[in-house]
């Protein structure tokens, strides 16, 4: 089924192509735009099937998107109604409750769609779209007769911008096994946040600011190790369960120092790494931390942004995930495949977005 899905992504027509072209930001929404909105929906079905993290939002997008085709397919305008939508998701469903359950999927998508839009664009370029899905709603949601909600994909133009997130020009994409796709941009901690809207420069003395946490972490360290030390050597007849309590505590400081400060050197040296579980949210899983440059002057300052890259693993179709190296590919982030995490390892290049195999087995 994803074969024939990417089959028909790859060939965008001709009167596609030439709509984007001449109007430029403005897509039309004559005649002529159905075809590039059936390659949308299209597109947003294989993100569906590539992407699902099982929630409620994803098969809202799949539904969406079945029902937009269909209804493509019969002539129509592709907007569909909420009924149709309820109808998809719930086939047993009572239809009393189409509403509210289509408009709190609604909303699912409302919440996450700015996570979720990089994913959409960069799924889309790498169909060889320069347009990309976007859900739409129509109408009024309070009703009233004739003037029922409906969903819709709108046909988006890529910005240049957005898919030049490196700042850098990428002159050759070399053959590549696998290409990510930035999938979420998940947000920081709240108490983190600050540090993210801050652009570093990474030479001079403005580096400082960049260290700024390590620093603040390592001064901290020091200092309950000086209070430490003072009391083991200034106090007499310290029960041994205190002392265990003092040394823990010290150790505890340092470990934490040390994983700050040795995370921020590793970050500036290589630009990307796992993001450390206390900078992120409770339910986001296998994120990295990315300092991106703002633009391709030689100087330039970074911006720290979150995000998790992911990929379908060209041999089994499942997901692939960025994670750490481990022992075997030691300082590297690899991707790996979630129905076979061993053997179908690709490399990351987090400037081409690509990847090739790291096991001698490549069907090629
Ligand atoms: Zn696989």
């Amino acid at each position: 089924m994803l074969n024939k899905q990417s089959e028909t992504l790859f060939e965008p027509t001709a009167t596609v192509n030439q709509v984007i072209e001449t109007k430029g930001e403005s897509i039309p929404t004559g005649l002529s735009d159905f075809s590039a909105t059936k390659e949308a929906a299209r597109c947003l079905e294989g993100y569906v099937s590539a992407h699902d993290d099982g929630t409620r939002l994803f098969r809202f997008l799949s539904a969406l998107a079945a029902e937009v085709l269909a209804d493509l397919n019969k002539g129509g305008a592709g907007e569909v109604a909420t009924i149709k939508i309820h109808n998809n998701l719930y086939p047993h469903g009572a239809k009393e409750d189409a509403s509210n359950r289509v408009s709190g999927a609604w909303n699912d998508w409302v919440k996450k769609s700015e996570d979720r839009l990089i994913g959409l664009q960069d799924y889309a370029a790498n169909q060889g779209l320069d347009y990309y899905p976007w859900p739409m709603k129509k109408g009024d949601s309070k009703g009233g007769f004739g003037r029922h909600t409906h969903y819709a994909i709108e046909v988006r133009p890529i910005g240049k911008q957005a898919l030049e997130s490196q700042a850098r020009e990428v002159t050759s994409v070399p053959y590549a096994d696998i290409r990510y796709i930035r999938e979420t941009t998940p947000k920081p901690a709240w108490w983190a946040s600050w540090f993210f809207s801050k652009e570093f420069h990474l030479a001079g003395w403005r580096r400082i600011l960049f260290l700024t946490p390590a620093i603040l972490m390592l001064i901290a360290a020091l200092g309950v190790f000086l209070v430490v030390w003072f009391t083991l050597s200034h106090q007499q007849a310290i029960p041994p369960s205190r002392i265990l309590v003092l040394v823990a505590t010290a150790a505890a400081a340092g470990y934490f120092a040390w994983i700050m400060v040795s995370g921020v050197g590793r970050l500036g040296d290589k630009r990307i790494i796992m993001a450390p579980d206390i900078l992120i949210g409770f339910r986001e899983y296998g994120v990295q931390l990315e300092l991106t440059r703002i633009d391709s002057t030689p100087r330039a300052a970074s911006r720290l942004g979150l995000v998790r890259y992911a990929a379908t693993c060209p041999i089994c179709g499942a997901k692939v995930q960025v994670e750490s190296g481990g022992r075997e590919f030691h300082g590297r982030l690899v991707g790996r495949c979630q129905e076979s995490p061993d053997e179908h390892v690709f490399s990351f290049d987090r400037v081409t977005r690509s990847g090739k195999y790291l096991r001698a087995t490549s069907p090629h």
